[in-house]
């Protein structure tokens, strides 16, 4: 069986891309008055605890969604928008370090990525102080958190703890039959949704590529589901990795999108070198994941600018060495 557990990645730079993407496309893509069916076909447990034992174990949100607030006077501002409460706490601290040079505000969609995270962690937002961020939303918890009345959201989770995990964090939402879990093959139950019911629909595919074939498989079932139901937003996300399957991945996107004749987004950001080094005893030491990337086929026109907003701050605030850096190109 499986061994991946997404609880010990979350909130972690990954998770900062294919999080603020998702929330862009999901702010979007409600805005209509038609219904949205939202796919998410590997959902992992809905919910993650970063005191938790697994992501105290990997440290790994330490090195993402963490250092979106360790940044200069970064917590006191972050939260600014999130509540009165909070407001006024920005502003004292301000004034506390009224020597400190101004930081940046933020791009519109990491302050709403910042604002979902503190409407989960009321401390957080009423502190500033990142110790107070505890809980972390999978895909699934983002995704509902913008659904209308008329929306649906389908989860698939295939982990037999992950999928208990996300049957209880989503009961406990109350939402009753607007959002589905079932424990099945998201691969292959994509198609039996396809098209949707009133034709507007966005797919996230974010399998844990712990088998080498989940790259052919994200291909041929994007591919599929293009064909089944060319108009669909189609999320993928991916590690970049030193493995030609993760190398051809977007090559494979792109050439479908392109022949299918849809428009297409990529989106990579890289926070360190993927060079293994040696420590000080000699061991050789594995930099862990460098980088990922987010690919959209159907995209808003809007994620452009959305991304090219966001995407140098997440450098600027998760870059660990000179190789951090991003890339953003679209086509169609
Ligand atoms: N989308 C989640 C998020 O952003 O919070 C994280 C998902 S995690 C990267 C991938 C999940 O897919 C894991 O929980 C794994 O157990 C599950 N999984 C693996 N193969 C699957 C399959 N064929 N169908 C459905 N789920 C699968």
């Amino acid at each position: 069986m499986f061994s991946y557990r997404h609880a010990f990645h979350a909130g972690n730079h990954a998770d900062v891309l294919k999080h603020t993407t998702l929330i862009a496309l999901m702010k979007y893509l409600t805005q209509k008055d038609t219904a949205l069916t939202v796919i998410d076909t590997h959902a992992g447990a809905g919910l993650y605890r970063l005191d938790g034992d697994y992501t105290e174990t990997s440290g790994e949100a330490q090195e993402g969604v963490f250092r979106l607030f360790n940044v200069t006077k970064a917590a006191s501002t972050l939260v600014a928008s999130a509540s009165t409460a909070t407001k006024t706490i920005a502003t004292k601290k301000a004034g506390a370090t009224a020597k400190t040079p101004p930081v940046e505000a933020l791009a519109p969609v990491l302050q709403d990525y910042v604002d979902l995270l503190c409407s989960l962690n009321p401390q957080l937002a009423q502190s500033g102080d990142p110790a107070h961020l505890k809980i972390y939303p999978g895909s699934p918890f983002i995704e509902q958190q913008f659904l209308s009345g008329r929306d649906k959201l389908k989860l698939f989770e295939l982990h037999p703890t992950d999928f208990k995990s996300l049957t209880g964090n989503i009961a406990q939402l109350g939402v009753g039959r607007q959002v589905s879990v079932a424990r099945e093959d998201g691969f292959e139950v994509l198609k039996t949704f396809l098209p949707p019911p009133a034709r507007r629909a966005m797919v996230l595919c974010d399998p844990s590529y712990e088998i080498k074939t989940d790259y052919a498989r994200v291909a041929v079932c994007m591919a599929d589901a293009v064909k089944r139901f060319a108009t669909g937003t189609y999320v993928v996300w991916y590690p970049i990795i030193p493995r030609p399957e993760a190398h051809d991945l977007p090559r494979k996107l792109k050439t479908l999108a392109t022949k299918a004749g849809r428009s297409w987004l990529h989106a990579t950001l890289t926070v360190k070198s993927s060079k293994l080094t040696t420590d000080e005893t000699g061991d050789v030491k594995r930099p862990g994941l460098p980088a990922s990337g987010m690919f959209v086929i159907n995209p808003p026109h809007t994620l452009k600018a959305e991304l090219q907003a966001a995407l140098p701050q997440m450098v600027a605030r998760l870059g660990q060495d000179r190789n951090a850096g991003f890339t953003l190109d679209h086509g169609g």
